[in-house]
Protein backbone atom coordinates (compact mmCIF):
# COMPACT_ATOMS: atom_id res chain seq x y z
CA UNK A 1 0.00 0.00 0.00
CA UNK A 2 1.66 3.32 -1.06
CA UNK A 3 2.70 6.13 1.18
CA UNK A 4 0.11 9.11 0.92
CA UNK A 5 2.18 12.46 0.35
CA UNK A 6 1.02 14.77 2.33
CA UNK A 7 0.67 17.93 0.48
CA UNK A 8 -1.05 20.11 3.20
CA UNK A 9 2.34 19.36 5.48
CA UNK A 10 4.88 19.83 2.82
CA UNK A 11 3.11 23.14 1.98
CA UNK A 12 3.27 23.94 6.09
CA UNK A 13 6.70 23.36 6.34
CA UNK A 14 7.62 25.54 3.64
CA UNK A 15 5.60 28.50 4.26
CA UNK A 16 6.50 28.60 7.87
CA UNK A 17 10.22 29.57 6.34
CA UNK A 18 8.78 31.33 3.73
CA UNK A 19 7.00 33.62 6.96
CA UNK A 20 10.38 33.63 8.98
CA UNK A 21 12.86 35.09 5.94
CA UNK A 22 9.44 37.82 5.14
CA UNK A 23 10.01 38.51 9.12
CA UNK A 24 13.57 38.99 9.24
CA UNK A 25 14.07 40.26 5.96
CA UNK A 26 11.00 42.98 7.28
CA UNK A 27 13.29 43.62 10.03
CA UNK A 28 16.83 44.43 7.71
CA UNK A 29 14.79 46.01 5.54
CA UNK A 30 11.68 47.74 6.39
CA UNK A 31 9.90 46.43 3.50
CA UNK A 32 7.41 43.60 2.84
CA UNK A 33 6.87 41.50 -0.36
CA UNK A 34 3.85 42.33 -1.99
CA UNK A 35 1.35 40.52 -4.50
CA UNK A 36 -1.08 41.97 -6.57
CA UNK A 37 -3.84 39.49 -7.59
CA UNK A 38 -6.54 40.22 -10.45
CA UNK A 39 -9.41 38.44 -10.86
CA UNK A 40 -12.01 39.51 -13.94
CA UNK A 41 -15.50 38.43 -14.44
CA UNK A 42 -17.41 36.08 -12.07
CA UNK A 43 -16.05 32.62 -12.61
CA UNK A 44 -16.85 31.19 -8.84
CA UNK A 45 -13.74 28.51 -9.20
CA UNK A 46 -11.46 31.67 -9.64
CA UNK A 47 -12.77 33.19 -6.99
CA UNK A 48 -12.16 30.63 -4.67
CA UNK A 49 -8.71 30.10 -6.01
CA UNK A 50 -8.20 34.17 -5.56
CA UNK A 51 -9.35 34.29 -2.01
CA UNK A 52 -7.39 31.55 -1.40
CA UNK A 53 -4.18 32.93 -2.62
CA UNK A 54 -5.06 36.49 -0.55
CA UNK A 55 -5.20 34.30 2.57
CA UNK A 56 -2.34 32.39 2.27
CA UNK A 57 -0.30 35.84 1.21
CA UNK A 58 -1.76 36.76 4.85
CA UNK A 59 -0.56 34.05 6.73
CA UNK A 60 3.29 34.51 5.62
CA UNK A 61 3.35 37.93 6.14
CA UNK A 62 2.98 39.90 2.78
CA UNK A 63 1.53 42.80 1.47
CA UNK A 64 -1.79 41.98 -0.93
CA UNK A 65 -3.61 44.00 -3.11
CA UNK A 66 -6.75 42.41 -4.61
CA UNK A 67 -8.66 43.80 -8.02
CA UNK A 68 -11.73 42.38 -8.81
CA UNK A 69 -12.91 43.58 -12.21
CA UNK A 70 -16.78 43.28 -13.68
CA UNK A 71 -16.86 40.87 -16.79
CA UNK A 72 -17.22 44.03 -18.86
CA UNK A 73 -13.86 45.44 -18.28
CA UNK A 74 -12.01 46.33 -21.08
CA UNK A 75 -8.50 44.86 -22.73
CA UNK A 76 -7.33 48.50 -22.38
CA UNK A 77 -8.58 49.17 -18.64
CA UNK A 78 -6.78 45.86 -17.79
CA UNK A 79 -3.46 46.61 -19.76
CA UNK A 80 -3.73 50.13 -17.66
CA UNK A 81 -4.09 48.51 -14.23
CA UNK A 82 -1.07 46.03 -15.33
CA UNK A 83 0.89 49.57 -16.52
CA UNK A 84 0.42 50.78 -12.85
CA UNK A 85 1.34 47.75 -11.42
CA UNK A 86 4.26 47.19 -13.15
CA UNK A 87 5.60 50.99 -11.95
CA UNK A 88 4.09 50.42 -8.17
CA UNK A 89 7.45 49.45 -5.97
CA UNK A 90 5.00 48.21 -3.35
CA UNK A 91 3.97 44.96 -5.42
CA UNK A 92 6.72 42.45 -6.93
CA UNK A 93 4.15 40.14 -7.94
CA UNK A 94 1.42 40.72 -10.68
CA UNK A 95 -0.96 37.79 -11.00
CA UNK A 96 -3.78 37.91 -13.14
CA UNK A 97 -6.21 34.69 -12.69
CA UNK A 98 -7.13 32.95 -15.80
CA UNK A 99 -9.19 32.27 -17.60
CA UNK A 100 -9.98 35.41 -18.75
CA UNK A 101 -13.44 36.02 -19.94
CA UNK A 102 -13.34 35.15 -23.89
CA UNK A 103 -13.28 39.09 -25.30
CA UNK A 104 -10.46 39.59 -23.58
CA UNK A 105 -6.65 38.26 -25.19
CA UNK A 106 -5.09 36.06 -22.33
CA UNK A 107 -1.86 36.00 -24.53
CA UNK A 108 -1.67 40.38 -24.49
CA UNK A 109 -2.11 40.20 -20.94
CA UNK A 110 0.85 37.76 -20.22
CA UNK A 111 2.87 39.74 -22.26
CA UNK A 112 1.86 43.48 -20.68
CA UNK A 113 2.85 41.40 -17.33
CA UNK A 114 6.98 42.78 -16.33
CA UNK A 115 8.92 39.49 -16.40
CA UNK A 116 10.31 40.83 -13.32
CA UNK A 117 6.78 40.51 -11.58
CA UNK A 118 5.53 37.37 -13.49
CA UNK A 119 5.24 35.03 -10.41
CA UNK A 120 2.93 33.11 -12.49
CA UNK A 121 5.82 32.08 -14.89
CA UNK A 122 3.64 32.49 -18.20
CA UNK A 123 5.49 35.34 -19.85
CA UNK A 124 7.97 33.83 -22.84
CA UNK A 125 10.76 35.58 -21.40
CA UNK A 126 10.43 33.17 -17.69
CA UNK A 127 9.24 29.83 -19.89
CA UNK A 128 12.37 30.25 -22.06
CA UNK A 129 14.71 31.01 -18.91
CA UNK A 130 13.04 27.82 -17.38
CA UNK A 131 13.70 26.15 -20.73
CA UNK A 132 17.85 26.99 -20.25
CA UNK A 133 17.90 26.27 -16.97
CA UNK A 134 18.48 29.78 -16.23
CA UNK A 135 15.20 30.52 -13.89
CA UNK A 136 14.10 33.34 -11.59
CA UNK A 137 10.45 31.92 -11.57
CA UNK A 138 9.62 28.52 -11.51
CA UNK A 139 6.51 27.26 -12.99
CA UNK A 140 4.48 27.21 -9.52
CA UNK A 141 1.99 23.65 -10.25
CA UNK A 142 5.33 22.11 -11.27
CA UNK A 143 7.66 23.38 -9.04
CA UNK A 144 5.04 21.89 -6.29
CA UNK A 145 5.28 18.52 -7.81
CA UNK A 146 9.43 18.62 -7.48
CA UNK A 147 8.68 19.94 -3.90
CA UNK A 148 6.69 16.77 -2.98
CA UNK A 149 8.83 13.97 -5.11
CA UNK A 150 11.45 15.87 -2.97
CA UNK A 151 9.58 15.15 0.47
CA UNK A 152 9.57 11.51 -0.27
CA UNK A 153 13.62 11.76 -0.41
CA UNK A 154 13.84 9.82 -4.03
CA UNK A 155 16.84 11.18 -6.14
CA UNK A 156 15.22 11.84 -9.59
CA UNK A 157 18.60 11.43 -11.42
CA UNK A 158 18.23 8.37 -13.77
CA UNK A 159 14.95 7.19 -13.09
CA UNK A 160 11.95 6.75 -15.86
CA UNK A 161 9.52 9.82 -15.44
CA UNK A 162 6.74 10.00 -17.34
CA UNK A 163 4.29 13.40 -17.40
CA UNK A 164 0.73 12.61 -19.06
CA UNK A 165 -0.22 16.20 -20.56
CA UNK A 166 1.49 18.80 -22.45
CA UNK A 167 0.08 22.06 -21.49
CA UNK A 168 2.20 25.64 -21.04
CA UNK A 169 0.98 25.17 -17.62
CA UNK A 170 1.71 22.12 -16.46
CA UNK A 171 3.02 19.44 -18.64
CA UNK A 172 6.10 21.11 -20.66
CA UNK A 173 7.26 22.85 -17.94
CA UNK A 174 6.73 20.06 -15.50
CA UNK A 175 8.90 17.54 -18.16
CA UNK A 176 11.78 20.54 -17.99
CA UNK A 177 11.67 20.43 -14.37
CA UNK A 178 12.40 16.57 -14.44
CA UNK A 179 14.82 17.15 -17.28
CA UNK A 180 17.02 19.24 -14.71
CA UNK A 181 17.14 16.57 -12.35
CA UNK A 182 18.76 14.45 -14.25
CA UNK A 183 15.35 12.01 -14.74
CA UNK A 184 14.77 10.54 -17.89
CA UNK A 185 11.79 11.98 -19.15
CA UNK A 186 8.55 11.21 -21.38
CA UNK A 187 6.00 13.31 -22.41
CA UNK A 188 2.43 11.36 -23.32
CA UNK A 189 -0.50 13.20 -24.56
CA UNK A 190 -3.86 12.72 -26.33
CA UNK A 191 -2.29 11.39 -29.39
CA UNK A 192 0.18 8.62 -27.52
CA UNK A 193 -0.08 5.16 -28.77
CA UNK A 194 -0.06 2.47 -25.87
CA UNK A 195 -0.36 4.75 -22.96
CA UNK A 196 -0.12 1.79 -20.61
CA UNK A 197 3.03 0.43 -21.88
CA UNK A 198 4.67 4.02 -21.50
CA UNK A 199 3.07 4.60 -18.33
CA UNK A 200 4.16 1.21 -16.78
CA UNK A 201 8.29 1.97 -17.21
CA UNK A 202 7.67 5.10 -14.89
CA UNK A 203 8.98 5.06 -11.60
CA UNK A 204 7.86 8.60 -11.07
CA UNK A 205 4.29 9.56 -12.71
CA UNK A 206 2.61 12.79 -13.02
CA UNK A 207 -0.85 12.81 -14.34
CA UNK A 208 -1.99 16.40 -15.55
CA UNK A 209 -5.00 15.65 -17.90
CA UNK A 210 -8.10 17.08 -16.61
CA UNK A 211 -9.98 13.41 -16.84
CA UNK A 212 -11.35 12.57 -13.56
CA UNK A 213 -10.17 8.66 -12.56
CA UNK A 214 -8.45 8.32 -15.93
CA UNK A 215 -5.13 6.13 -14.69
CA UNK A 216 -5.91 3.17 -13.13
CA UNK A 217 -3.52 0.97 -11.16
CA UNK A 218 -2.70 -1.40 -13.91
CA UNK A 219 -1.17 1.26 -16.12
CA UNK A 220 1.55 2.11 -12.85
CA UNK A 221 4.42 0.32 -11.90
CA UNK A 222 4.68 -1.67 -9.31
CA UNK A 223 6.48 1.06 -6.47
CA UNK A 224 5.99 4.21 -8.80
CA UNK A 225 5.90 7.27 -6.91
CA UNK A 226 2.31 8.49 -8.19
CA UNK A 227 1.63 12.46 -8.65
CA UNK A 228 -1.93 13.66 -9.50
CA UNK A 229 -2.35 17.03 -10.50
CA UNK A 230 -6.24 17.03 -11.65
CA UNK A 231 -8.67 18.38 -10.29
CA UNK A 232 -11.88 17.70 -11.75
CA UNK A 233 -15.10 18.32 -9.69
CA UNK A 234 -17.98 14.96 -9.75
CA UNK A 235 -21.48 15.12 -10.25
CA UNK A 236 -21.64 15.23 -6.65
CA UNK A 237 -19.85 18.37 -6.18
CA UNK A 238 -16.61 16.34 -4.88
CA UNK A 239 -13.17 17.36 -5.95
CA UNK A 240 -11.09 14.12 -7.77
CA UNK A 241 -8.11 13.79 -9.53
CA UNK A 242 -6.97 12.09 -12.82
CA UNK A 243 -5.73 9.09 -10.79
CA UNK A 244 -8.10 6.42 -9.59
CA UNK A 245 -6.92 6.32 -6.27
CA UNK A 246 -8.03 3.59 -4.61
CA UNK A 247 -6.35 0.59 -7.40
CA UNK A 248 -3.78 3.13 -7.46
CA UNK A 249 -2.63 3.35 -4.17
CA UNK A 250 -2.33 -0.05 -4.05
CA UNK A 251 0.40 -0.41 -6.39
CA UNK A 252 2.31 3.11 -5.72
CA UNK A 253 4.84 3.49 -3.44
CA UNK A 254 4.06 7.11 -3.14
CA UNK A 255 0.81 9.06 -3.96
CA UNK A 256 -0.69 12.24 -3.50
CA UNK A 257 -3.95 12.43 -3.30
CA UNK A 258 -6.77 14.97 -4.42
CA UNK A 259 -7.44 17.25 -2.57
CA UNK A 260 -4.74 17.74 -0.08
CA UNK A 261 -1.60 16.77 -2.48
CA UNK A 262 -0.59 19.07 -5.39
CA UNK A 263 -3.38 21.86 -4.70
CA UNK A 264 -1.56 23.17 -1.65
CA UNK A 265 1.95 23.51 -3.19
CA UNK A 266 0.88 25.73 -5.85
CA UNK A 267 -0.15 28.62 -3.90
CA UNK A 268 2.85 27.85 -1.63
CA UNK A 269 5.26 27.87 -4.72
CA UNK A 270 3.34 31.77 -6.11
CA UNK A 271 4.18 32.66 -2.70
CA UNK A 272 8.09 31.91 -2.91
CA UNK A 273 8.26 33.68 -6.50
CA UNK A 274 6.74 36.68 -4.87
CA UNK A 275 10.16 36.15 -2.25
CA UNK A 276 11.98 35.91 -4.78
CA UNK A 277 10.46 38.71 -7.03
CA UNK A 278 11.08 40.81 -3.88
CA UNK A 279 14.17 39.83 -2.75
CA UNK A 280 15.80 40.98 -6.64
CA UNK A 281 14.97 44.07 -6.28
CA UNK A 282 16.80 44.89 -2.37
P1 LIG B 1 -5.06 21.02 -20.38
O1 LIG B 1 -4.46 22.29 -20.84
O2 LIG B 1 -6.48 20.69 -20.73
O3 LIG B 1 -4.12 19.83 -20.89
C1 LIG B 1 -4.49 18.51 -20.75
C2 LIG B 1 -3.44 17.62 -21.38
O4 LIG B 1 -3.85 16.28 -21.22
C3 LIG B 1 -3.26 17.87 -22.88
O5 LIG B 1 -1.89 17.92 -23.20
C4 LIG B 1 -3.93 16.66 -23.51
O6 LIG B 1 -3.33 16.21 -24.70
C5 LIG B 1 -3.73 15.59 -22.43
N1 LIG B 1 -4.76 14.56 -22.56
C6 LIG B 1 -6.08 14.73 -22.64
N2 LIG B 1 -6.69 13.54 -22.77
C7 LIG B 1 -5.71 12.61 -22.79
C8 LIG B 1 -5.70 11.20 -22.92
N3 LIG B 1 -6.82 10.52 -23.08
N4 LIG B 1 -4.51 10.56 -22.88
C9 LIG B 1 -3.36 11.25 -22.73
N5 LIG B 1 -3.31 12.59 -22.60
C10 LIG B 1 -4.47 13.27 -22.63
O7 LIG B 1 -4.99 20.87 -18.80
P2 LIG B 1 -3.95 21.49 -17.70
O8 LIG B 1 -4.17 22.94 -17.57
O9 LIG B 1 -2.58 20.97 -17.93
O10 LIG B 1 -4.54 20.79 -16.40
C11 LIG B 1 -4.58 19.40 -16.24
C12 LIG B 1 -5.29 19.08 -14.94
O11 LIG B 1 -4.55 19.63 -13.86
C13 LIG B 1 -6.70 19.67 -14.81
O12 LIG B 1 -7.51 18.78 -14.06
C14 LIG B 1 -6.49 20.94 -14.01
O13 LIG B 1 -7.63 21.34 -13.28
C15 LIG B 1 -5.38 20.48 -13.09
N6 LIG B 1 -4.54 21.58 -12.56
C16 LIG B 1 -4.32 21.56 -11.22
C17 LIG B 1 -3.52 22.53 -10.65
C18 LIG B 1 -3.27 22.48 -9.18
O14 LIG B 1 -2.87 23.47 -8.61
N7 LIG B 1 -3.47 21.34 -8.54
C19 LIG B 1 -2.96 23.53 -11.45
C20 LIG B 1 -3.17 23.50 -12.82
C21 LIG B 1 -3.97 22.51 -13.37
P3 LIG B 1 -3.33 17.10 -26.07
O15 LIG B 1 -2.30 18.15 -25.86
O16 LIG B 1 -2.96 16.13 -27.12
O17 LIG B 1 -4.72 17.66 -26.20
Amino acid sequence: MAQIINGKLVSQNVREAQKKETEELFQKYGKKPGLAVIIVGEDPASKVYVANKEKACIEVGFYSELYRMPESTTIEELLALIDRLNKDDKIHGILCQLPLPKHLDEEKVILAIDPNKDVDAFHPVNTGKIMIGNHSFLPCTPAGVMKLIESTGTDISGKECVVIGRSNIVGKPQAMLLLQANGTVTICHSRTKNLKEVTKRADILVVAIGKADFVTGDMIKEGAIVIDVGMNRRQDGKLTGDVDFESAEKVASYITPVPGGVGPMTITMLLQNTLTAFKQTL
